[in-house]
């Protein structure tokens, strides 16, 4: 077995070249026209001029981020006329609870529905639930109160209502003569979009549209001009498209959300974004979410928000969810995969009857093959990747949702970020391309505090995982399985800009650590 420490300069070249290739292949598999549409020459220059506009209104605001108390404000916070919020004590043992920091000590959460000081109409759809997610608790007055926000939280934390409804209270209903767009919210995938779109528009409040890449833009034209949205939710290379050419005119937002940052400049879509934002006023306020808070996602902070108050919900660090009981099969023939995957499915069918299964599979012809074997084995199943409509993909979608074909293969593109319900089970066929992906696959399941499942088949070819994956199993307290402890136990380290990637030996044998704070 061959350690990585030992490799010779050529063959680390050789192998990074590999990882590199493999990267752009899966990038390839599962590009959809719009989300992995690159960058023009024209759209550089353009995000080049919104970086320095944003430095100019910074430096213009101050060092402190105090706004001019002449000019026009948009973003005056509105006057509350209901239950004050929490006391400082109350306040301080609610982010104990939640495991919670903000970085303006100011703000209190808001711990019931009946403090939030917003339009009847946008409480309505919470009279379903018992209480205020923890992001929404703490988003909620910052962003009633106009400040910029950035919340790092997990998918599936309540966060379209934690952004929509203070957007909506404080820059659609306060202003309803006007009908040019005020709300821009950009996600990464066509998924996403269209979920927080849906969120959005079943509230009722306000024209919204939904623009994504793979469908008529001049359909989408006619669309913007008939309904005149105030709320425009998108994906970035569609909304850029149609801004260059005067489809669209994001000149008056007032409130602009990023959705799902960190996923996003993943994709490479971050001259994209800068490009439209450069196209909003910078009088705007805006929201920022993201599972994770790297470097790349400071920056797009730094650049484009003002004064913001940081919101964290449980780590920053991306870490498996404590809920799902993680089983890793390693497997040394893949050709057994198939067979091994019609084994689970039969023993989950009797065990737990119609419980929602979702597979996941690394590259889009992956997907179609597995879900043909499943189909001919006499399964119903659907399937969401990039080579399927977005007809295809939403019906696929709502089947897995309301049960009635409850097993689904998927990619991570078309995956990352949806809300699916109650899954019972996560398989995943094919290793994902990182760990970051695993952890979110096996994140589909055990959600809103029910315990879930996954299963994982583990390859020679997915080796070079194996120390991060030892990683993640230790962090949940999991005994690393026998058949992954042949493994190099390395985990390579992200590259750094001086000393290129560099390594670590972990100890497979160790036992989990826990560490107490006081
Ligand atoms: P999101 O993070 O926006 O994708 O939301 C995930 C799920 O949480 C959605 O199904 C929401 O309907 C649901 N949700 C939103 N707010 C709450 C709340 N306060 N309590 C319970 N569930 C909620």
């Amino acid at each position: 077995m061959s350690n990585t420490k030992d490799l010779s300069e050529a063959e680390i070249a050789a192998k990074k070249e590999r990882k590199a290739a493999k990267k752009a292949a899966k990038a390839a598999a599962d590009a959809t026209p719009i989300e992995e549409s690159k960058p023009s020459e024209q759209d550089e220059k353009a995000a080049k001029k919104a970086a320095k506009k944003e430095k100019k209104r910074k430096a213009e605001e101050g060092v402190d981020g105090v706004q001019d108390n002449n000019s026009k404000n948009e973003n005056q916070p509105k006057k509350s006329k209901k239950t004050p919020p929490a006391s400082t004590q109350d306040a301080e043992n609610f982010f104990k609870e939640n495991n919670m920091t903000v970085s303006d000590s100011s703000i209190k959460p808001l711990l019931k529905f009946d403090e939030l000081d917003v339009e009847k109409a946008l409480v309505k759809p919470l009279t379903n639930f018992e209480k205020p997610t923890p992001i929404q608790s703490i988003t909620w007055p910052c962003l009633l109160q106009g400040k910029d926000t950035i919340g790092i939280a997990e998918t599936g934390s309540g966060k379209t209502l934690a952004f929509a409804i203070p957007g909506l209270s404080r820059h659609v209903l306060s202003d309803t003569s006007n009908h040019t767009p005020s709300i821009l919210v950009i996600a990464p995938t066509r998924e996403l979009a269209v979920q927080t779109y849906d969120s959005i528009h079943k509230l009722d409040v306000t024209p919204s549209i939904c623009l994504y890449g793979g469908v008529s833009k001049e359909e989408q034209k006619r669309a913007i001009k008939k309904s005149k949205p105030r709320v425009v939710v998108g994906t970035p290379g569609r909304l850029l498209d149609l801004v260059n050419d005067g489809g669209i005119d994001f000149s008056n937002i007032k409130y602009l959300v990023l959705d799902e940052a960190d996923r996003m400049l993943d994709q490479g879509f971050e001259k994209d974004i800068t490009a439209i934002i450069g196209n909003t006023p910078s009088s705007r306020q805006t929201a920022m979410f993201s599972a994770t808070w790297p470097q790349s996602v400071r920056a797009l902070a730094a650049t484009f928000m003002r004064d913001p108050v940081r919101v964290t919900v449980g780590s920053e660090e991306l870490t498996a969810n404590k809920r799902v009981d993680q089983v890793i099969e390693t497997i040394d023939n893949p050709r057994m995969k198939e067979q091994r995957l019609n084994a689970h499915l039969k023993s989950i069918r009797k065990e737990m009857g119609n419980a929602r299964v979702l597979v996941f599979a690394l590259y889009k012809k992956e997907a179609g093959r597995i879900e043909s074997t499943l189909r001919r084995g006499g399964h119903a199943v659907g399937s969401i990747h990039g080579d399927l409509s977005q007809q295809q993909r939403m019906k696929a979608l709502s089947d897995f949702k309301d049960g009635s074909v409850p097993l689904l293969v998927a990619t991570d593109v078309a995956a990352r970020g949806l809300d699916i319900p109650n899954v019972e089970v996560v398989i995943n066929v094919t290793f994902p391309l990182t760990i970051e992906d695993y952890v979110h696959r096996i994140g589909r399941t055990g959600r809103g505090g029910a315990y879930g499942k996954s299963i994982t088949f583990f390859t020679d070819e997915d080796k070079s995982h194996a120390g991060e994956l030892m990683k993640v199993l230790r962090e949940g307290g999991y005994e690393i399985p026998e058949g992954l402890k042949k493994y190099p136990a390395v985990i390579k380290k992200k590259d750094h800009g001086s000393y290129g990637a560099h390594f670590k030996e972990i100890d497979p044998d160790a036992k989990p650590k826990k560490i107490t704070f006081d």
